[in-house]
């Protein structure tokens, strides 16, 4: 009888894990797929060790460096280059043509807080800057709160805005249409602006001006990764058992509510079956423990709830979102002619932008020096990513060689320069496919309901981003706080 058994070895899970081994609990790790971490993981790709998934975090919390100074991290914290991103938006004046402009600087999640400056003029035009504008004279709805940030877009500061500023931000950071996105999840603290300020614009200016200075995100020196083996050597030194390659498919309770046990059924790991072409003869094996923490994404963790009792299965109707695959594909290349960095750090594409499929772009060797000294002269990195909200993915059906072609055909036309097919030294794809995104319309209220089912669930806890919300700033503190509950109750400290 093991004290925690986590299921899930994302960052969550491997937080969860290290938080009640330190005071002494026995904890085991199972993780379903071969390598423990989750959407923070890593391939090589041409000799390069890179993110395959999340590369940089939000320092907008001390959450996050506070995590990494414990790990003996803080020497290797990075700030990216701070040219920023740019825009691929439809080209007003040409058919069937696109244009690069900077992303304006002054704005939250692409709402502008000046919306005559230059800068959003290049991208909204004089006439979308003036309905932009409208909203410094509309009076503000005093009575209830906003929710859905492209309605809210939407009625202060007109279409434009909408389309040209703000969906390229949401679609590639949340994988989700503004309309679709709840405000206090993705921009807290706007709502109340709102009112206080009087206007939208004055809102996003006065979250500008309480935010601190300098780039809102910062990476690890040799990529985020290494969070993950830096926990899991931590891990071994606290003796936590991870056990890979073992999907977790039951989850059992039984004894008292002062008392529970819970028994966890497991697919049998490839080592124990002799490997996946081989059936396994045993039956699945079961692992018990006093406590149980679940740490996968949304979908997983409702469907492993759904036996334990009629509330907890009920959780699986509420009216989660479809989730969005996300497809990355990586292309590292010589290009001296993207030494210059001609597009910032990155693109993010907006909807409906002719010639261009990916929804964004990262030149990761122009966001981080550490790998454009690693990467050498004239070699470079580019991400492109695949996939919105609502849309079949345009990705999953090319083989690897129709993948390659197109986004060398999309990073032409973003990048503005001629990338060559046979300088290419390298590419990778990764699919991300199964997280409920956490930012939608009532997600608070559905979070709620489940929080309230699992807190009357003694012996169980549950964390994750499809809780807390994307992003380790917000993963890291609830994966915590799930863990010194479950400490409290093991331990009583
Ligand atoms: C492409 C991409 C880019 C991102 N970029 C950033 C970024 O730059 N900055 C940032 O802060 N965040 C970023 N994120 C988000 C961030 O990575 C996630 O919010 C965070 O890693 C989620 O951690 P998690 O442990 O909650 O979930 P996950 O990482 O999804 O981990 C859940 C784990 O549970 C396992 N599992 C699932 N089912 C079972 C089962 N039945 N039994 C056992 N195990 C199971 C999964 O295999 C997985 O390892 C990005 C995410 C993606 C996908």
């Amino acid at each position: 009888m093991k004290d925690v058994i986590v299921i899930g070895g994302g960052v969550a899970g491997l937080i969860a894990a290290r938080s009640c081994a330190r005071i002494g609990l026995s904890v085991t790790v199972l993780e379903a797929t071969g390598v423990p971490g989750g959407a923070l993981g890593s391939h090589q790709v041409a000799g390069l060790t890179l993110d395959s998934g999340a590369e940089s975090f939000a320092v907008r919390r001390n959450a996050v460096a506070e995590f990494i100074a414990d790990l003996g991290l803080t020497d290797e914290v990075v700030a990216p280059n701070p040219a920023g991103a740019w825009l691929q938006l439809p080209d007003d004046r040409v058919p069937n043509g696109s244009v690069s402009v900077p992303l304006p600087k002054a704005g939250v999640l692409g709402i502008p807080g000046s919306p005559l400056a230059d800068d959003v003029r290049r991208v909204i035009g004089w006439s979308g800057a003036w309905r932009a504008y409208a909203d410094r004279l509309m009076p503000v709805m005093t009575i209830g709160r906003e929710h859905s940030l492209g309605a809210l877009v939407r009625k202060r500061m007109g279409r434009r805005v909408l389309e040209r500023l703000v969906e390229p931000v949401t679609t590639g950071v949340y994988s989700s249409a503004a309309d679709d996105l709840e405000i206090d999840v993705v921009a807290p603290g706007l709502n109340s602006a709102l009112t206080v300020t009087g206007s939208l614009s004055g809102a996003v200016l006065s979250l500008r001006s309480a935010a601190p200075a300098g780039s809102n995100v910062a990476g690890l020196r040799g990529g985020m990764s290494r969070l993950v083996a830096a926990l899991v050597a931590d891990l071994r030194h606290f003796d936590v058992e991870i056990v890979t390659d073992a999907p977790v498919t039951g989850l059992h309770r039984a004894g008292t509510d002062d008392a529970p046990t819970w028994t966890v059924t497991h697919a049998p790991a490839a080592r124990e079956t002799g490997g996946p072409d081989e059936p396994a003869l045993e039956p699945e094996p079961t692992l018990d423990a006093r406590f149980v923490i679940i740490a996968t994404p949304g979908a997983q963790a409702l469907g492993l709830m759904a036996d334990l009792s009629p509330a907890h299965a009920a959780l699986v109707d509420l009216a989660w979102p479809q989730p969005t695959a996300i497809e990355l594909a990586t292309i590292v290349i010589d290009a001296p002619e993207l030494d210059s960095h001609p597009r910032g750090t990155g693109v993010l594409v907006a909807a409906a932008t002719p010639g261009v499929t990916a929804k964004a772009l990262t030149h990761v060797t122009a966001k981080w020096e550490w790998l454009a000294e690693a990467a050498g002269p004239g070699c470079h990195v580019i991400r492109l990513s695949y996939g919105r909200v609502g849309q079949d993915s345009p990705t999953a059906r090319l083989s690897d060689d129709e993948l390659l072609a197109l986004s060398l055909h999309d990073a032409r036309t973003i990048l503005g320069v001629d990338l060559d097919a046979a300088a290419v030294r390298g590419f990778a794809r990764t699919v991300w496919g199964d997280a409920l995104s956490p930012a939608t319309v009532g997600a608070p209220e559905r979070v709620k309901q489940v929080r309230e089912v699992v807190a009357a669930t003694s012996g169980l806890e549950l964390t994750g981003a499809w809780l807390a919300g994307t992003g380790l700033a917000s993963v890291i503190p609830d994966a915590v706080a799930a863990a010194s509950r479950t400490r409290h109750d093991a331990l009583g400290i």
